[in-house]
C-alpha cells in the first residue's frame, strides 16, 4: 500500500460558526469534510481559528469580574486555553460520530492543548494591532485600560476596541506528544485557535497577552509534522488576483516565486489573505515535494484531487 498522504488542515471561522450552537451545526459539516479527505486515504491533522469563541470567553470572564469583586481578570492566554477545550470537545465529538457512521473504527480522535512558543522581543509586542473582542464606548475603555491593563484602539468610527500583539509561532511545545499520536494514527486537533502564547523563563513557560495567527502555527505544524499538504479552508474557493476589483483573477497554480511577487504587489488583505498565503509559501518552500493549498471548506476533497482550489509549489 502507498504511504498516506500527511496533511494538516487549518480551519477558518466559518468551519466553527459565531455562536454555540452555530458551532454544534458548523463542526457537523466541518466533520463530514474531514472524514472525506480520510476517506481518500489521507492521514488527517486538524488545527483551527478561535476568533469569535475566544471573543466570547474573553467577555464571559469579564463579566465574571463585575459580578465577584474576588474574581482578577483572566488572562488572555487562558482565555485561548479555554477555547481550544471548548472547540476541541465539539469537534472531536463530531468527528467521532462521522467516523462511526461510516463504520471506521480504528482511528481514536483526540484535542492536544497546546502551547506554542514566541519570543518576548518579537517586534510585533511594540506595536499591538489584532483587534479583540466587542466594541465598547470611550467611558469603558478608559475603564479597562485603568483596570485591566488593557491597550484600547478606537476602530474606524465604530467604538473602541482592546488589541492585542500577533507575535510568530517559533516552538510547538506539545509537538513530541502530538507527532507520537499522529504517527500512531490517531486522529489529533492541535494549536487550536494558534496555540496558547508563551515565552520562556527558564523553566518556566508564561503566558502571554497575545494571539497567534492560526494560519503560521498551522504552517509551523504542518512543517514539524513532515507533512506533505498544508490545506488552509476559509471562505474562497482560491485566491485571487485585484480580488474583488472588474479584473479579478482567479489562482489554480502559483510558485513560491510567484506568490511572493504577487505579495510585494500587495494583492492580498493584512489580517485575512496575506497570512494565509504568506502560510503557504513558507510552507512550499520548506522543502521539495510539500504543497500548500487554500480552497474553501465544502472543496477540499475535489482540491486534494487538483481539481480546484489554488496550490502553491516549489
Ligand atoms: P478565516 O476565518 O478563514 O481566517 P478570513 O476572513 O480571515 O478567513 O480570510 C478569508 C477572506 O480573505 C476571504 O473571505 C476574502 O474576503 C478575503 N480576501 C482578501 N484578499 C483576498 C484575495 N486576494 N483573494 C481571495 N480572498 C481574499
Ligand atoms: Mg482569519
Amino acid at each position: 500500500m502507498a504511504k498516506k498522504r500527511r496533511i494538516v488542515i487549518a480551519l477558518g471561522g466559518n468551519a466553527l460558526g459565531n455562536t454555540l450552537p452555530e458551532q454544534m451545526a458548523a463542526v457537523k459539516i466541518t466533520a463530514k469534510a474531514i472524514v472525506d479527505l480520510i476517506e481518500e486515504g489521507c492521514e488527517v491533522v486538524v488545527a483551527h481559528g478561535n476568533g469569535p469563541q475566544v471573543g466570547m470567553v474573553n467577555n464571559a470572564m469579564i463579566a465574571l469580574t463585575h459580578e465577584d469583586e474576588k474574581q482578577p481578570n483572566t488572562p488572555l492566554s487562558v482565555c485561548v486555553a479555554m477555547s481550544q477545550a471548548y472547540i476541541g470537545y465539539d469537534l472531536q465529538n463530531a468527528l467521532r460520530e462521522e467516523l462511526l457512521n461510516r463504520g471506521i473504527t480504528d482511528i481514536p480522535v483526540a484535542t492536544m492543548i497546546t502551547q506554542v512558543r514566541v519570543e518576548a522581543d518579537d517586534p510585533a509586542f511594540q506595536n499591538p494591532s489584532k483587534p479583540i473582542g466587542k466594541f465598547v464606548s470611550q467611558e469603558q475603555a478608559k475603564m479597562m485600560e485603568e483596570n485591566f491593563n488593557y491597550i484600547m484602539k478606537e476602530d474606524a468610527g465604530r467604538g473602541y476596541r482592546r488589541v492585542v500583539a500577533s507575535p510568530k509561532p517559533v516552538e510547538i511545545i506539545e509537538i513530541g506528544t502530538i507527532r507520537t499520536m499522529v504517527n500512531s494514527g490517531d486522529l489529533v486537533i492541535a494549536c487550536g485557535g494558534g496555540g496558547i502564547p508563551v515565552t520562556r523563563q527558564g523553566n518556566h513557560l508564561k503566558g502571554a497577552s497575545a494571539v497567534i495567527d492560526k494560519d503560521f502555527a498551522s504552517c509551523l505544524l504542518a512543517k514539524e509534522l513532515d507533512a506533505d499538504y498544508l490545506i488552509i479552508l476559509t471562505a474562497v474557493e482560491k485566491v485571487a488576483l485585484h480580488f474583488g476589483t472588474p479584473q479579478e483573477k482567479w489562482l489554480d497554480q502559483v510558485s513560491v516565486e510567484e506568490a511572493k511577487q504577487y505579495i510585494k504587489e500587495g494583492h492580498f488583505a493584512a489580517g485575512s489573505m496575506l497570512p494565509k498565503v504568506e502560510a503557504a509559501v513558507d510552507f512550499a518552500a520548506s522543502k521539495p515535494g510539500r504543497t500548500a493549498l487554500i480552497t474553501l471548506l465544502e472543496k477540499s476533497r475535489d482540491a486534494i484531487q487538483g481539481a480546484t482550489g489554488t496550490t502553491f509549489h516549489l
